[in-house]
């Protein structure tokens, strides 16, 4: 850690020191003061020793962004006491409960349109995003997938599910809110976080018409349209939102019949590792078309069926999402 953090965190510890103290001082017999005092005390008298900012398990440095959000600690995150890992992991449980509460109603049927999706995190919480929203007879789909892992790729993962859904609910035309969403991820993101998307406005045909499918694939695997004549990939036509302001995104428009179905994923399932290498696109490609004829459900579980006939017990370390969309009318 640099000198100044490393003065930062002495004064730090001797304002906390000095305003103890005086509260001490006002309320005597306090016991959980006194606990605190003592802990400051024993985090200065480290400081004289030359051993703060050291782990008492491990004697390596402590993770520095963690001495400076807490400058008591004396534990690296491997060495966490208990209490302190029970209390990161009720974090985590929170978290996980409060992205799951995100997610979309299981195979959602509305507006002439049958839908299905499987969100499987690799750890509590996911960088994956899949959100479906119906509004004013069309169904709105969302897939995406945030560079890197764990808590900040979910927390980025909340705020694309909210800012979907406030534009949506404003009316403005899907492309619109494209543009806003990657001008907001580029001016308010940490370098580098970006995430590869897909989203989609579905409109079902009135008696015997084609559905009308409007998608942006902005960076992101291609999406697997079944229809009458075969399967067709569409790829994507952008950057990844939140990587370049000036970024234009086109659309790409389909026409759906009855039972056509567009397919989603993210690359936990296309770079799930087997023996035989990567699980890859043109495997799921042609599973997909060997289903052309089941229910969104149907492909889904043939899809994980094959995953883990695949991958065996070891599908990978990424999240898999799926999302099936098929026109029911
Ligand atoms: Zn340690």
């Amino acid at each position: 850690m640099a000198a100044a953090e490393m003065s930062f965190l002495h004064s730090q510890l001797e304002e906390r020191k000095r305003r103890l103290e005086t509260v001490v001082t006002a309320s005597p017999n306090d016991a959980n003061l006194e606990a605190l005092l003592r802990e400051v005390d024993s985090a200065l008298d480290r400081f004289a020793a030359g051993t703060y900012g050291l782990c008492e398990g491990c004697h390596d440095t402590i993770e520095r962004d963690r001495l400076l959000a807490d400058p008591l600690i004396r534990y690296c995150l491997d060495h966490l006491t208990k209490h302190e890992r029970d209390a990161l992991q009720r974090d985590l449980d929170l978290a996980s409960e409060l992205q799951r509460g995100l997610l979309p109603p299981a195979d959602l049927k509305v507006d002439g349109w049958h839908t299905s999706y499987h969100y499987a995190p690799v750890g509590p919480v996911s960088g994956d995003y899949c959100d479906l929203y119906p509004f004013h007879g069309q169904l709105y789909f969302m897939l995406g997938d945030v560079s890197g892992k764990g808590v900040a790729a979910s927390m980025r993962m909340t705020q694309l599910h909210a800012l979907f859904r406030s534009l949506i609910g404003m009316g403005l035309p899907l492309a619109k809110i494209v543009d806003h969403i990657n001008c907001f991820l580029c001016g308010s993101g940490l370098a580098g976080q970006y995430a590869t998307l897909v989203c989609g406005r579905a409109k079902a045909g009135s008696d015997g018409e084609l559905g009308d499918v409007e998608l942006f694939n902005a960076g992101h695997l291609p999406v697997i349209a079944i229809q009458q004549g075969g399967v067709r990939l569409v790829e994507s036509t952008g950057f990844p939102l939140g990587m370049f302001r000036e970024a234009t995104f086109t659309s790409t428009r389909l026409r759906l019949g009855a039972g056509e179905m567009l397919f989603l994923y993210t690359d936990g399932l296309s770079e799930a590792r087997g023996e035989s290498g990567e699980y890859g696109i043109e495997r799921i490609t042609n599973l997909v078309g060997r289903h052309a004829s089941c229910c969104p459900a149907g492909v889904i579980s043939a899809c994980l069926d094959d995953l883990r006939g695949f991958a065996g017990a070891n599908p990978g370390m990424d999240d898999v999402t799926l999302l099936a969309i098929q026109h029911a009318a």
